[in-house]
């Protein structure tokens, strides 16, 4: 019966170049034969001289190792995929000198070099092209990393934060002596250090509508390294009406979403999501926390993304939205298709120019935002004794990290149905890690008539007063 034999690339060159070869077999073994006998070369990849499969080539039927089937006699049924994995490294072919590329460079890139779907055409295009990478933290640290070290020629990053202590559990690109400086300064040393032959530009400043086209419009591609929906809404829209390709990715806790948005090509982010949640439903990865690692995982995913365009190379995941969970270690894939109705990329587009991008997340100041109390006001009633009542919105996992004093937890999730607790004779007080989910329990309470304020700021600006 026909079975497909997947190649793996080492051994291609032994197949004709193809990806896959169709055999007739009844078992494993028949069907390695029968491949062999078609292409000799081969066989010494696979067996060794006593005929047995070499210990360093596993032969998986599906997705099971075949020793863990009944091996070679392991039965085939119509239309089933074996394939074949050798051990792999980097590999220690020595690079031949090519024009084009200076001495230093060919022994600088020549992992790349020898990889036929690179080579000096590749290696050149990337010299010669641009990333703009916006936001240096978690996502910025590894797509700066390895867009440097990779040789595209100029990298653009874009921030306007110093390294903060807290940064350094997953912001790798920065040290604990880079605490308190700039970041784009510690960024720009950390990549010149890796690889002095290309440019840094860094913009210090907050991307905004006001300077977006002008930022964008001087890069090949635009990456996302940031995770707020301001800067998402307006990288997207900026990215579809220049037509850039949008490499986005996305992190919380222990799952990542990537994907590149690329308006023409396929969708856009506002084919998804045409609008922002509101305000504080979407914990922040400040407020809900995220493994450190994960920014690594899905920053270097972007980074490939971004490698691929540059290069003309391979599948993109355009029009694919994949989706990573460490905790369970899998990666899925959904599809994304262009909407029709989309008011960015669809057949007929009402977003023609970039919006104020806070306002249209809700993030406005103002009435929004409702009564708010700040830290030191809320210290200096508390100390003359005010009758207040604090309620910590916050998770009981942050609760037990660290709380106010006499105050009573009940997490937003629960307060619509646990609000009969509270005395609505007294001043409430809501307070959070950083003030959104309890402007948004504030808003609950005072539209169920209880006089509520928000702690501006939350716990983070009693700990830091401004
Ligand atoms: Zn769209």
């Amino acid at each position: 019966m026909p079975v497909r034999v997947l190649i793996p690339t080492p051994l291609r060159p032994y197949v004709g170049e193809n990806a896959a070869v169709e055999v007739a077999a009844g078992t494993v073994g028949e069907a390695l034969r029968e491949l062999t006998g078609r292409f000799p070369e081969l066989r010494r990849h696979l067996f060794a001289e006593d005929g047995r499969l070499r210990s360093f080539v596993a032969v998986y039927v599906g997705d099971e190792d075949i020793r863990s089937l009944r091996g070679e006699a392991t039965p085939l049924s119509d239309g089933t995929e074996l394939s074949i994995v050798p051990s792999i490294a980097g590999g220690t072919a020595p690079a031949a000198r090519p024009a084009g590329l200076s001495r230093k460079e060919i022994l600088r890139y020549s992992r790349h070099l020898i990889l036929p779907e690179v080579g000096v055409e590749g290696q050149t295009k990337l010299r010669a092209s641009s990333v703009l990478v916006v936001g240096t933290g978690g996502l910025g640290a590894p797509l700066g990393l390895y867009l440097a070290a990779a040789g595209v020629g100029r990298i653009g990053l874009v921030d306007f934060d110093t390294v903060e202590f807290s940064n350094l559990q997953r912001q790798v690109a920065f040290g604990t002596s880079d605490v308190g400086r700039p970041k784009l300064e510690a960024a720009r040393e950390r990549l010149e250090d890796i690889n002095p032959d290309i440019t840094i530009e860094t913009h210090e400043t907050r991307l905004h509508s006001g300077n977006a086209f002008d930022l964008l419009s001087r890069y090949d591609v635009i990456v996302d390294g940031t995770d707020n929906f301001p800067t998402r809404y307006l990288v997207n829209d900026a990215c579809a009406l220049l037509g850039k390709p949008n490499v986005y990715g996305s992190i919380f806790r222990f799952e990542g979403q990537a994907s590149v948005f690329w308006a023409g090509r396929g969708p856009c982010y506002r084919c998804l999501y045409p609008e922002p949640p509101p305000p504080g439903l979407v914990p922040s990865c400040a407020e809900g926390g995220v493994l450190g690692v994960l920014p690594g995982i899905v920053g270097s995913i972007q980074a490939a993304e971004a490698i691929k365009i540059l290069l003309g190379r391979g599948n993109l995941l355009v029009g694919r939205l994949l989706l990573f969970d460490a905790l369970e270690m899998r990666f899925r894939e959904l599809k994304l298709r262009r909407d029709p109705r989309c008011p960015l990329c669809g057949d007929n587009p009402t977003i023609r120019e970039l919006v104020d991008y806070e306002e249209f997340c809700g993030l406005g100041r103002g009435e929004a935002a409702g009564p708010e109390i700040t830290a030191r006001e809320l210290k200096e009633r508390l100390d003359a004794g005010a009758p207040l009542t604090l309620v910590d919105v916050r998770t009981p996992q942050e609760w037990e990290i660290c709380r106010l004093e006499g105050a009573r937890l009940i997490p937003v999730s629960e307060l619509p149905a646990r609000m009969a607790e509270l005395d609505s004779t007294k001043e409430i007080v809501a307070y959070c890690k950083v003030g959104l989910r309890s402007a948004q329990a504030a808003a609950v309470l005072r539209a169920a008539g209880f006089n509520a304020r928000n702690l501006q700021g939350g716990l983070e600006a009693t700990l830091f007063p401004p």
